[in-house]
């Protein structure tokens, strides 16, 4: 299974040019003048020391923010000019997609080659889509029932805080800076501790862009520190957070706890692929395999509940367990890798720790199970089956290589267990039948729903969860809305007939 799962120095090792933090477009040491380790999950060494932010940097880094809204040009100029700087910004990040993308796998063991043919691409391309909005948000014309006229603006929300998570550095940045920048918001980024490399390169290419000094800002450093004085800071107008359920509670409490600020979260999930009996088997083998085991399984809405109707589930389990020992694990950098190590040491314990648990709760092991080389954080891809629906490894998020792979008749049954989850963030279907597709996108309780494909992202595709997933949209102009508020104005009309 594995070609090289002991570390593969070998492959090259990107230079890292920026480690402090990012504010007011300059990088400073923290006030404490401390910093902490970020490391190479292949051999879990310290690739670098990063300054650690806290209480202290994030108030410095939102009054630059406040400073840069109250005052500055970002959210006076004509949407047009915004458009322009991040139509540059696009530019120079797709002259650095090499670079780029290697911080990224080097700090989270993300794929290389995929880095630069879709991740550090996809990121370009958002800003592009984005920067072609920022001149075109409008508010509305009312017709009021008296003798007034009225009409909306929509305004910029504030001073927005990103908290980012570490399994997607990069296209999270983008996900959250690119429509906040379109609407003319400032911003504070903490990126993942796990992975803070990317976020700093891209915070000084913005610079470069003409964006203006205070309008983006990274602070690195911890989430119970720095996150948590960025989601209970009285001068934040809003937050949007991605990563777990349980710290998107915490974000909320302290938001309530604080100045009310909005709150959009994009949380976890615990997505289903169902497959019918008229599915091609191969396609839904090659699907599942890789809604369960793509990026390692660092994905919210990775599909690892794989419901398959029984006519075809004896051939199914038989193909995936060939594919899953067909999967390469290994050295992130080489090419020929299509899964690379856990992201640290805390993740990889504990998805091994949900291998072991899913044995003890009964469920058999098809495939995989144990950890793959002696070196970094390697996981073989793992199959259960007999996984019963209550058994945790069927209801918690694992965020690791683990499927757990379910039978069922009937599509009443097929829908029922795919929406026996606190989560809903996506579903995948598989299906030649256009009324079965139909009724069970209809019924099932997600975000997304992926008919015969999975991971199908694109730009103008709206993308949030359903229930425990949380709430509000990246992607697609809905997200503008997160951080644009929407003003009434009322004037009367005099010498109207009806005064
Ligand atoms: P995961 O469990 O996948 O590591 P987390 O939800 O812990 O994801 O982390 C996502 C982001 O939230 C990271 O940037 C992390 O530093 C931040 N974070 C963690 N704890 C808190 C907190 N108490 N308040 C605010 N942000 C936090």
């Amino acid at each position: 299974m594995a070609v090289d799962c002991n570390g593969g120095e070998s492959f090259k090792m990107p230079e890292i040019k920026f480690t402090k933090l990012f504010i007011n477009g300059q990088f400073v040491d923290s006030v404490s003048g401390k910093t902490f380790e970020t490391r190479d999950p292949r051999t879990g060494d310290v690739i670098a020391n990063v300054a650690e932010g806290d209480k202290e940097d994030i108030d410095l880094a939102v009054r630059a923010a406040r400073n840069a809204f109250d005052h500055g040009k970002w959210p006076r100029m004509s949407g047009f000019e915004r458009g322009r700087i991040m139509m540059k910004l696009a530019d120079l990040l797709e002259q650095h997609i090499e670079e780029v993308a290697e911080l990224d796998s080097l700090d989270g063991g993300k794929l290389l080659t995929l880095g630069k043919a879709m991740d550090i691409p996809g990121a370009v391309n958002l800003l592009r889509y984005y920067a072609g909005a920022a001149d075109k948000i409008h508010g509305e014309t009312l017709k009021l029932s008296r003798e007034y006229q009225g009409y909306t603006l929509k305004e910029p929300i504030g001073v927005v805080g990103h908290i980012i998570p570490w399994n997607y550095p990069t296209t999270m940045f983008f996900f959250k800076v690119s429509p906040a920048l379109a609407t003319g918001c400032t911003m504070v980024v903490k990126p993942a501790e796990q992975t803070p490399l990317s976020a700093l390169f891209c915070a000084q290419l913005a610079k470069k862009a003409g964006v203006p000094d205070g309008v983006l800002n990274v602070v690195t450093g911890f989430g119970a520190t720095a996150g948590a004085a960025l989601s209970s800071h009285m001068d934040v107008d809003k937050i949007s957070f991605t990563g777990s359920t349980e710290v998107g509670r915490l974000v909320m409490e302290a938001a309530a706890k604080s100045n009310l600020k909005h709150v959009s979260l994009e949380l976890g999930g615990k997505s289903p692929v169902i497959i019918f009996d008229d599915a091609d088997v191969d396609m839904a083998v090659d699907l599942a395999r890789i809604a369960t085991f793509f990026n390692k399984g660092e994905i919210c809405v990775s599909g690892t509940r794989i419901y398959v109707q029984e006519g075809i589930y004896d051939e199914f389990v038989k193909k995936i367990a060939e594919k899953a020992k067909s999967w390469v694990v290994g050295d992130p950098f080489d090419p020929k890798v299509q899964q690379g190590p856990q992201v640290d040491k805390v993740q990889f314990e504990k998805v091994l720790n949900y291998i072991d648990l899913g044995k003890r709760e009964g469920a058999t092991l098809l495939t995989g199970g144990k950890r793959c080389g002696e070196k970094g954080y390697y996981i073989e891809p793992t199959i259960f089956t007999d996984v019963k629906e209550e058994m945790r490894i069927a209801q918690d998020e694992i965020f690791g290589p683990v499927m757990s792979l379910m039978k069922f008749k009937t599509i009443e049954e097929a829908i029922e267990k795919a929406n026996n989850t606190r989560y809903g963030l996506a579903a995948g279907v598989l299906t030649k039948d256009i009324n079965t597709a139909n009724r069970v996108s209809r019924s099932i309780r997600a975000g997304t729903i992926w008919i015969n494909c999975y991971f199908a992202f694109d730009n103008d595709v709206p993308f949030g969860g359903y229930k425990m997933s949380g709430f509000g949209k990246d992607m697609g102009m809905h997200a503008l809305d997160k951080y644009l508020q929407v003003k009434s104005v009322v004037t009367p009309i005099y010498g109207s007939p009806w005064l």
